[in-house]
């Protein structure tokens, strides 16, 4: 591992325009379940079943109750953990310009980056079903479940469940930013929810260095990236920027 931490360093010494994809691993060790992978939500339930747009919509009290009410819970209280941080850090010495993110956990924002694309939305507000009307989510009260917009509709996150589209504005800058980066960082993420795995993908065919953190190996891992650093992100994110400011001869 030592080596693939001194190579990324060098990797993002020499990159001008660095672009972060990251997935629900990157918020692990904020306390955030991921689906997939060890402690994923998957062990429980089928994931692709319960946060479908159907499955919503036929039994919202059941998605509530599932899986929305512990991630509210849980993201009330979540902060940035290092490699948020490391990535911000990224930012601010000039190498990363944006963050294409899954996450839904707005903690790219809460750790300092300035350019974050939702790629699936924002788990920030609820939005009522049948009026529209935004809650910002730690003010909706969840005493009942399913909890209701003062109009009576049932209140949905404002994300992307899976069977819905994505965001146009978020495909198009998305693509944008990955054909323009020389370098692509792939943080915590299973890379097998589409179209968010081809950003990556599209990196590589305009000449970028691809470069995957993960404790394990995913379908980028052998014809996508240059190389995987197995690991945490907290821990690689860590090491690397240590690396790299050592590189730069900044303290
Ligand atoms: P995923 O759950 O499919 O995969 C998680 C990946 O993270 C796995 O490859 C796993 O090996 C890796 N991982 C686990 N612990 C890690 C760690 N400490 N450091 C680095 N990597 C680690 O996640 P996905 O690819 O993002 O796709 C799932 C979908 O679920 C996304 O669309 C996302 O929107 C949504 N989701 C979001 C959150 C969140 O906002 N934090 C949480 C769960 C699911
Ligand atoms: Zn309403």
């Amino acid at each position: 591992m030592d080596e693939l931490i001194q190579r990324a360093a060098e990797d993002l010494a020499a990159a001008r325009n660095v672009v972060a994809l990251t997935g629900a691993g990157i918020s692990v060790d904020s306390g955030i379940a991921p689906f997939r992978g060890k402690g994923g939500l998957w062990e429980k339930f089928d994931p692709m079943e319960v946060a479908h747009i159907d499955a919503f919509m036929s039994d919202p009290a059941r998605v509530w109750n599932l899986l929305v009410k512990d991630l509210k819970e849980t993201l009330d209280t979540a902060s940035p953990n290092d490699a948020h941080k490391g990535l911000a850090k990224l930012e601010e010495m000039g190498k990363l310009t944006t963050v294409i993110t899954q996450n839904i956990d707005g903690l790219h924002q809460a750790a300092g980056n300035t350019d974050v694309i939702e790629f699936h939305g924002s788990f920030a507000w609820q939005r009522c079903l049948d009026c529209n009307q935004k809650y910002e989510t730690s003010e909706v009260d969840i005493s009942e479940i399913p909890p209701r917009c003062s109009c009576g509709g049932i209140l949905r996150p404002d994300a992307v469940f899976f069977g819905e589209m994505i965001p146009q504005d978020a495909m198009w800058r998305s693509r944008q930013a990955a054909s323009d980066c020389d370098l692509m960082m792939v943080v915590g993420t299973s890379a097998v929810v589409q179209p968010a795995a081809l950003m990556p993908v599209y990196a590589k065919e305009s000449g970028a260095k691809v470069v995957e953190v993960n404790p394990e190996r995913t379908p980028l891992t052998v014809e996508t990236s240059d190389y995987l650093i197995m690991g945490k992100a907290g821990e690689v994110m860590n090491r690397i920027i240590r690396e790299l400011e050592q590189n730069t001869g900044k303290p």
